[in-house]
Order: C-alpha cells, then structure tokens, then sequence
C-alpha cells in the first residue's frame, strides 16, 4: 500500500506537513546560548492558547499523563481530599491516579455519556464549609465518550460557595481545539499533551498553571515527594529558556511550527473549524439514524464523537474492517463502551475533505458488519452541512 493510513482516532492526530519537516533537523545543544531565543517565546505564545491572565506553562519530556502527575504532586498533599468524577476511560484513570498518590477523593460517579455534574458539585461545595476540599477537578473533554463538560459552570460552583479550592481541568483533548479560558475560568492548573489539539507526535506533557497553583506550591507545607516533575526544578532553568534535564528538542520545533500554524489561522478560527467539522460529523451520524454516546447537545463534543453500532453490529468489526478494507483507523470503544462504540476523532489538522473520507470509510465499514444504512446518506448529509454553512470565498479573489 502506498497511501499513508487515515487517521481518525482522538490522538495522535495528523500532524501537519510544516510541523512533520520542522522536526527534522539535526541535534541542537539545548545548553548553547540560542536555546533560550526559541524556548522563552514558546513559553509565552503557549499562555495564549490557555488564555491565561497570570502564571506559566511547564512543558515536560512526558505524555499527557505526566502533566496530571506533576499538577498533583505540586499543590497537594497525601490525605488531602479533592473532588472528582468519573464518566469515561480517562476521567476514570485519573481518579485511580489521584487514588494512587494518596488523595481523598470525594467522588461522583456519573452515567457515562454524561459530564461533570455541576449541581452535585455546588451541592458539595456549599456543604463543605471547613473547606476540606483542596482541589476540584473537572475534565473538560472525555475524549472516550465524546462528552465536553462545561469549565465556566464548575468556576460558577466554587465562586458560589466561596470556595478556594484549586480547579484542576484535563484539557488534553481540548486545548488548541475547544475554547480553554483559564483565566476568565479561573484555571489553576490545566493539563495538556502533544499529540492532540498541538498536532505533534507524542512525548510533551503541556501544564498551564496559575499564579495561585503556583503560590501554593511555595506555601505547602508536607507536601507530596517530587522530583522528575518538580516545578521548582523547571522554574529554576525555565526562567533562563533552559531545562533541568534533557529537553525533546525535536518536539519544541515542532511545538514552534504548530503554534506558528494556529496564530496564522487564528486562534478563534480553528475553534470555529472544529465546531464545523464536528457538527458535519453529527449530521451524518444522524442520518445514519445512529446515536453518539454524549446524552445531551449540552455534551456535545467538537474534538471526538463517540457513536454506538446498530444493536445486530460488532464494533470490534467495524475497526477492523476499517482498518484491513479501507486503510482507516478509527477510535476503539474504550472499557465498557468495548463492541458497542467506535469513535470518530476529528481533531487538529483537518479539513473538510478529510471528514468526508473518514465518514466514507466509516460508511464502508458499517454496511459491511451488517448496519443498515444508506450509502451516501451520512456523507451526503455532512456535505450538505458544509456547502450550506462554507464562509470561505467560491473564488480565489483577494
Ligand atoms: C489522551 C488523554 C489523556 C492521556 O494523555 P496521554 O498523553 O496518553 O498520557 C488524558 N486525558 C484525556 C482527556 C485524554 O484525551
């Protein structure tokens, strides 16, 4: 096969031609005294894409995972109790590792399809008047379910209850491709990756943190042992465009082209790019009389649709056929969602086109495991999406 596999899974996503050819060139010394002229403006333009009013973004040798590590480890201590909830694949593995560094967890556990339970949350935090609670968290975007939860709402929660807890956001999938505001939020740490909204391969672990976040990593006192994601280490060299250990020099070009690419379109267009391409996802998925996993539009998310087979269907099938017949990787169904999910990612460097392929593909796949669908009805319906909502000029004029 001399096609390049389409990729449609909710990370890795596609990387750019730009961002693939800045990342090819030789070794650099990442202690010679140029280092700093490309890592201090990286670290300033990242706070753009957060859209944070104070603090400073980490960015580790890691994947996603880390950077919940490391946002833990630096503002908590073993026995603090949090807030958390859990409605899919990963709001699941974070709760184990919060569990797992000896936190607390006070914990909603939410039908999943559904997010962030933001009454239950006023709820316990009104209660919670010795305020026990040192950290909430919320993940933004359930990347297994395709489910976005709403940040404003949890910030609304804590204000109303005077609360100051920390609000931690999972933003892996939605930073760079769903609005993230921390500051108007009230962020304290948010946690990002590179092989999402960034378009990279994977290897950096992104954390946007507060000002606050960071206070409190200075006054804590019994704090949890820390050392490869230790923020202080990182301000120490940071502050100087250096690292306390070996950098992933390749990646931070990349992370330079990547943020080059999302200012040229502008921020607010690539948002708006993905709600598009997301909503073109879903007018198929209707006209294939098929069900996504998000309950409610209120959940609908813009990075990753999580949508059920027909009951007489294997989606195990569907992935497979995919990937053998027609050269295409979808998402798998994750934990219990395993044979009754597949998942279209469409997030990062995507266009119309490349919708339309994966929705022909999906189209392929399904109808051959047995669904009975139309062909062309999904396809045609997102297509009639975009021609009718396309702001882009019929002509190249200037
Ligand atoms: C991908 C993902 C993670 C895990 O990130 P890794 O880079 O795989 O460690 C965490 N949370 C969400 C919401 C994700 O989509």
């Amino acid at each position: 096969m001399t096609v390049t596999p389409h990729l449609f899974i909710p990370g890795p996503t596609n990387i750019p031609d730009k961002v693939r050819m800045a990342m090819n060139l030789p070794m650099e010394d990442m202690r010679c005294p140029e280092f700093p002229k490309l890592t201090l403006p990286i670290f300033e333009d990242l706070k753009k894409v957060f859209k944070m009013k104070d603090g400073r973004v980490f960015v580790f040798p890691s994947s996603g995972t880390g950077a919940w590590e490391s946002a833990i480890e630096n503002t908590l201590a073993v026995g603090d109790k949090v807030l958390m909830s859990r409605f899919g694949q990963f709001s699941l593995l974070w709760v184990d590792m919060a569990e797992r560094m000896g936190l607390k967890v006070e914990l909603c556990d939410e039908e999943w399809g559904t997010g962030v339970p933001l009454e239950k949350y006023a709820d316990i935090l009104a209660k919670d008047k010795n305020h026990e609670i040192k950290a909430v968290f919320a993940t933004h975007n359930e990347t297994a379910t395709g489910v976005t939860s709403d940040i404003a709402g949890v910030r609304k929660a804590l204000d109303a209850a005077k609360h100051p807890a920390l609000l931690m956001v999972d933003g892996v999938s939605s930073v760079g491709s769903l609005d993230m505001r921390m500051g108007e939020w009230g962020v304290d740490c948010c946690i990002s990756g590179s092989q999402k909204g960034f378009m990279l391969p994977t290897g950096l672990g992104i954390l946007a943190v507060s000002q606050k976040a960071l206070d409190i990593n200075k006054s804590l006192n019994g704090r949890m042992n820390r050392c490869f994601f230790s923020w202080e280490d990182m301000i120490k060299t940071n502050d100087l465009g250096f690292f306390p250990y070996t950098p992933a020099t390749q990646l931070i070009r990349g992370l330079r082209a990547s943020l080059d690419l999302i200012f040229e379109e502008g921020l607010e267009n690539v948002l708006a790019r993905h709600h598009r391409l997301a909503e073109g996802v879903r007018a198929a998925v209707n006209a294939w009389g098929m069900k996504l996993v998000a309950k409610e539009p209120k959940w609908h998310s813009d990075t990753v649709s999580a949508i059920y087979v027909p009951e007489n269907v294997d989606a195990v099938n569907v992935l497979k056929t995919a990937y053998y017949r027609y050269n295409t990787s979808f998402g798998t169904g994750l934990n219990k969602l395993n044979g009754r999910v597949f998942r279209i990612g469409h997030l990062g460097s995507l266009d119309e086109g490349m919708v339309g392929s994966a929705l022909f593909a999906a189209e392929m796949a399904l109808k051959d495991c047995g669904a009975n669908i139309k062909f062309g009805s999904g396809t045609g319906a997102a297509a009639e999406y975009f021609s009718k909502t396309a702001t882009t000029a019929a002509t190249a004029t200037s």
